[in-house]
């Protein structure tokens, strides 16, 4: 590639772990909210929306990238990576960079795209419309698209623009819902109603693209925590949603979600406390028939994974096990996950006994709830 034309396209820094595959196409920067009391990713940076020209200059370099990289496909599909690859020895860092993730997405299938950041679809819907057009023209092995958006700002989009960009190739919308009670959200300042939500959510779903929202068990503190619950289960059987995904609360030193907690006003939920909730919302949506996804790290049991009404039993089981397992052996299993070295409760067997043992001697020296609920929160601030 020569110096004049443009050899590098945006990457923005978030994108939801089922889009791990997808290449990831930059329409917008930050978030247009900025204000929840227990994030802090774009604290230090405004709102921008690109211009729809360089957003198209940036899928232009993609398709470039995506041409080159083709040619290291053999016949039968496979790839010849050590020759693709030849092609970074000639490039920038940031080239290769923005070569390499194309590479990798056609390795996986060159079907999914993410449209970044935290909130895409609060530019009008022409723009994403000419977006989603252009970029279906110009990388035509494209399957699905997806992106983020606020259930704010989701709300003020009407059913017949959501069938215009499903049209035009938006399959999917992910929101950060976090929980449907209207205390709860108030309480972490999400700057949403669940009125709202449910709003957003039925327009999606009538227009045909696919809804996956975002539940927190634990989000609403010790004082919230069966309301958050079973507020979120009302607005996920209004809704439908096709994914319901969990990512169990984390809240992380500077916020100010943390300030309230040093404060005394916001008290951390136990490990069993947001298993609860998980429960309770489980129970409480047995007619809906989205998928309960559990894909992060975070939370404490990854196997509550199924379909709401068909997967029922199978969900609560493994719930029901791990509270069948006597106390010492639940902090045991916590202490262990947190630390990243189990999957499940099972693998506590594969452990070394000594590794066991000193498990045992820090879950037996903390007796103090409170304490050993903080412990585990700031263990978890790892994974996120
Ligand atoms: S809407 Fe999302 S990105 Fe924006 S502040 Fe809230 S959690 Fe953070």
């Amino acid at each position: 590639m020569n110096d004049e034309k443009q050899t590098t396209y945006r990457i923005g820094p978030i994108r939801p772990p089922s889009e791990a595959n997808s290449l990831l196409l930059q329409i917008t920067e930050g978030c247009t909210w900025n204000r929840c009391k227990f994030c802090e990713l774009y604290k230090h940076e405004g709102f921008k929306a690109f211009t729809v020209e360089s957003i198209k200059r940036d899928i232009d370099v993609m398709a470039e990238y995506a041409e080159i990289a083709k040619d290291y496909q053999r016949e039968d599909g496979s790839w010849n990576k050590k020759a693709a690859l030849e092609k970074l020895n000639r490039m920038t860092r940031e080239e290769k960079n923005c070569y390499y993730l194309v590479y990798r997405w056609l390795v996986n299938g060159g079907e999914n795209v993410f449209l970044q950041d935290g909130n895409s679809l609060a530019v009008k819907t022409e723009r994403v419309l000419e977006v989603l057009r252009y970029l279906r023209e110009k990388l035509p092995s494209i399957q699905r698209v997806t992106t983020y958006g606020r259930a704010e700002t989701l709300s003020k989009i009407s059913v017949e623009q959501y069938k215009e960009l499903k049209a035009a190739g938006l399959d999917r919308i992910h929101s950060g819902f976090e929980s449907g009670s209207d205390r709860v959200l108030d309480l972490i300042n999400k700057g949403v109603t669940s009125e709202q939500e449910i709003i957003a959510g039925k327009n999606i779903r009538e227009s045909g693209i696919e809804l996956s929202v975002y539940f927190m068990p634990g989000i609403g503190g010790k004082a919230l925590s069966r309301e958050n619950a079973m507020e979120t289960a009302r607005v996920v059987r209004e809704i439908n949603p096709d994914f319901i995904r969990i990512r169990t609360a984390v809240i992380k030193e500077g916020t100010e979600l943390w300030r309230d907690y040093l404060n005394g006003s916001y008290k951390l939920c136990s490990e069993n406390e947001k298993l609860t909730e998980i429960k309770l919302l489980i129970e409480n949506t047995k007619d809906c028939t989205g998928i309960l996804a559990s894909d992060h790290i975070i939370n404490l049991l990854q196997e509550i994974e199924g379909k709401l009404d068909t997967d029922q039993q199978k969900m609560r089981s493994v719930i029901e096990k791990y509270f069948n397992m006597p106390e010492s052996e639940q902090r045991i299993f916590q202490l262990a996950r947190r630390s990243g070295m189990v999957t499940r409760p099972e693998d506590l067997d594969l452990l070394p006994s000594e590794h066991l043992e000193k498990l045992a001697r820090l879950a037996g020296s903390i007796a103090d709830e409170a304490l050993w609920d903080r412990k585990l929160n700031d263990m978890m601030t790892n994974f996120i």
